[in-house]
Order: C-alpha cells, then structure tokens, then sequence
C-alpha cells in the first residue's frame, strides 16, 4: 500500500514532505481546496527530538491524547512558537479539563453529557471559547468512547445549550473494517448538522478521508516513525 512508504524513513522532513504530496494530489484528484484540508501532525508518545525536527520543518499543528504528557512537552515550547496550534484528541477525565483549556487550542473529544457541562463551565471561568469537535462512535463499538449517530442531534443541543463552540465532528473508525463507508456517514452526519468540520483520517487511512470532506487528518506515524 502506497501510504505506508512514508513510515519506512525516520527522516521527518521527508517523511511530512511524503504526506503533503499525497495530501496535495488527493486533493486535487477529489477537487477538494487544498487549504480545507489540515495536516494534525499526532506528536503522542514519540520522542522529543522528533518533535524538535518537525517544528525546524516549520509544522505548527500537533495533537495529543494526554493532557499530562502534553502538559510536559508543550508547555515550555509553546513560548518560542506564538503560531503553534495543539489540538487535543484524545479522552478527556473531567478532572483534568482545567489544564485541558489551559493548554489547548482544539478540542477534538466532546464525547459525554458531563465533560460538555465542565468544560462549558471552566471556560466561562478562563475566558475562554475553544472550538470543540464532538467524537462520533461511528462503528457503535462498545469499547470506544464518543457519542452514537442516534445521540447526536440531543447531544449538539445540549452543547448549544452549554455554549459550546462546536466546529465539527470526529471519529475513529472500527478497526479491520473498510474506513470509507464510516467516513461517509460522518460527511452526512456534518451535513445534516450543518457542521464545518470534519477531524477523520490516519496514519492508514488519510487518503480515503480527504474525498469524503475530511478537512483535519490526524498523522502519526507516517511522520515521526514507530511510537515508543
Ligand atoms: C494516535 C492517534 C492518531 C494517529 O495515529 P497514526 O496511526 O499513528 O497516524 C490519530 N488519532 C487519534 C485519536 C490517535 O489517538
């Protein structure tokens, strides 16, 4: 598979040039806007070092999953690049949605009726007005975490009722089973809500989110290389 060559190399910077290409002609092949579709460069649990190369490429859009080790890496970087964006992907534990919006510029996993009425409370409390993504179980996995298709349409009101900003919505496809037809549910799911954005597409299946309206991929691998 085409996509996989990008991994083979800990080169970073020929490792994002190789996902820009294939971001760039997937785009055009699908007559999507190249500037719609954001490369989330997924930062979670690879060396710092990679990270250090990666912002020397000049990349200023990065997602984590934890809020602790985001906390650790970002927090003392962040002042050197003013035009960094930290996008959070991961679960959130109410417990820590302070230092979330601390820290965040997106959040990408509104996923349960309690974090939306915390995180509406906290950034009331910092003056803060963070564009979220609401996290879809889109495969209705009982393991995975996110709101069901059927919740959704509750689920937006009560974040409209909790003046949530929400943008768009996210989701990570069942495992071992073709993304595409997860990934058009999602685009008429955003459609139907008439939502803008859409956070779909990884290491394996980017290529196959950007003609389904995906206008922020999540990439990890294919970046940095193999996680520790
Ligand atoms: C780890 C992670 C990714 C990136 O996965 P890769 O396969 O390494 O590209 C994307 N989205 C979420 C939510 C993740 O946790």
């Amino acid at each position: 598979m085409k996509l996989t060559f990008t991994t083979m190399t800990n080169n970073i910077q020929k490792n994002l040039e190789g996902v820009q290409k294939i971001i760039e002609s997937t785009s055009q092949k699908f007559q999507r806007n190249l500037l719609d579709v954001n490369l989330v460069a997924v930062s979670k649990k690879q060396p710092i070092e990679r990270i250090h190369e990666m912002l020397k490429c000049g990349h200023r859009l990065y997602g984590e999953n934890r809020v602790q080790e985001a906390q650790e890496r970002w927090v003392d970087l962040r002042p050197q690049y003013p035009d960094l964006k930290l996008h959070l992907i991961g679960p959130l534990q109410t417990n820590k949605v302070k230092d979330a919006v601390a820290l965040f510029d997106v959040i990408e996993t509104l996923d349960r009726p309690k974090l939306v009425k915390a995180l509406s409370r906290e950034m009331q409390n910092q003056n803060k007005d963070l564009p979220c993504f609401v996290q879809v179980n889109i495969g209705a996995e009982e393991q995975k975490s996110g709101v069901l298709p059927e919740d959704l349409d509750d689920f937006l009101q009560l974040c409209r009722e909790e003046q949530l900003n929400v943008i768009g919505l996210m989701c990570i496809p069942p495992l071992g089973e073709p993304p595409a037809m997860h990934f058009a549910l999602m685009q008429k799911l955003a459609q139907r809500y008439d939502l803008k954005e859409l956070s779909m597409g990884m290491s394996n299946d980017y290529d196959r989110a950007i003609p389904l309206g995906a206008t922020y991929v999540r990439v990890g691998t294919a970046l940095f290389g193999q996680r520790s």
